[in-house]
């Protein structure tokens, strides 16, 4: 494999090897651009309508490090590992907690793995270098120490080994901020995770403190456990229960910024979180009675990873 000229390392062949055999028929592309339009994200990527994949990265950025994050990124979703989704549009601030959490989270995961091959993450000392640099010092309102808590934490998953460095550069620069990602860390560590179902209970952990952290400062809750989609990851014995024994079905609950159409949420009741937003059909309610999750996924046609 080779993105304009820049070829591959057998270290990066391998996980490519590994992302085309568990997924034949994916389609992966590499583009390379000058620049990023954020700063200290020298790599992004998506998936087109077509259902392409792309991996976007800037033309200087070409090495291991940087190009073995975003496969990592790619092989770990292909293998089941948790998505979170909010309706939100863009830049609303309940969508940037859920896409920060889902990703820090997965970057402890995708640091791991790139450790375990061999691979030297110069990438993620850059990154770090980069967002300490960005704000000299901590903002005054509490909204912009919290949202700033969330690149601290995702610094705090990626420095591991540098991260003393980091933490006496930033402890005294960003007091509130900092201990405010102090704790989500703590939220993240309580608990080992390397399986899909014990990732998504991580990415919980960290929405509840983040929610906790909103409420201790007067501000007005985000109500994540609502607004922020965390799929659901069954055991074998989950898939023939019923739908109502493993969720609580709020109606009508939330509206769709784009079309106005009123979302029903499945909540898990195991974890208090939502699991999905629906747009329900006629007689939904009515078509839940009886009804086993492994059903419900064979109607939506979902592929689903089992605990
Ligand atoms: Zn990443």
């Amino acid at each position: 494999m080779e993105i304009q000229g820049y070829k591959f390392s057998p270290t990066l062949e391998e996980i490519y090897q590994e992302i085309t055999s568990t997924a034949p028929s994916l389609k992966l592309d590499f583009e390379t651009v000058d620049e990023q339009p954020v700063k200290g994200r020298n790599a992004i990527q998506g998936v087109d309508p077509e259902g392409r994949r792309i991996i976007r990265i800037e033309k200087n950025s070409l090495n291991e490090s940087v190009i073995s994050h975003e496969l990592l990124h790619c092989y770990l979703d292909l293998k089941g590992y948790p998505k979170l989704s909010t309706l939100c549009v863009e830049n609303n601030i309940i969508n940037y907690f859920a896409m920060r959490t889902e990703e820090s989270i997965i970057h402890k995961l995708i640091c791991q793995e790139q450790d375990k091959r061999g691979i030297t993450r110069t990438d993620d000392l850059e990154y770090a270098k980069s967002i300490s640099d960005d704000l000299e010092w901590e903002p005054m309102s509490p909204e912009a120490q919290i949202f700033y808590s969330m690149k601290i934490l995702d610094i705090l998953i990626r420095t591991s080994e540098w991260k003393e460095f980091y933490e006496t550069s930033l402890r005294y620069r960003f007091k509130n901020s900092y201990q405010y990602a102090e704790r989500l860390w703590d939220k993240v560590m309580s608990k080992d995770f390397q399986t899909p179902f014990e990732t998504r209970r991580a990415m919980i952990r960290v929405l509840k403190e983040l929610e906790n952290i909103i409420a201790e400062n007067g501000l007005e809750p985000l109500n994540l456990s609502m607004n922020v989609a965390t799929g659901f990851i069954p055991s074998a014995r989950q898939l023939d229960e019923n739908i109502f024994d493993l969720f609580e079905v709020y109606k009508d609950f939330l509206t769709d910024p784009y079309t106005g159409e009123k979302v029903w949420v499945l909540v898990s009741k195991a974890e208090d979180q939502a699991s999905f937003f629906v747009l329900p059909g006629e007689n939904f309610e009515e078509s839940l009675t009886d009804k086993t999750l492994r059903e419900l996924y064979k109607e939506w046609k979902v592929s689903y990873t089992l605990r």
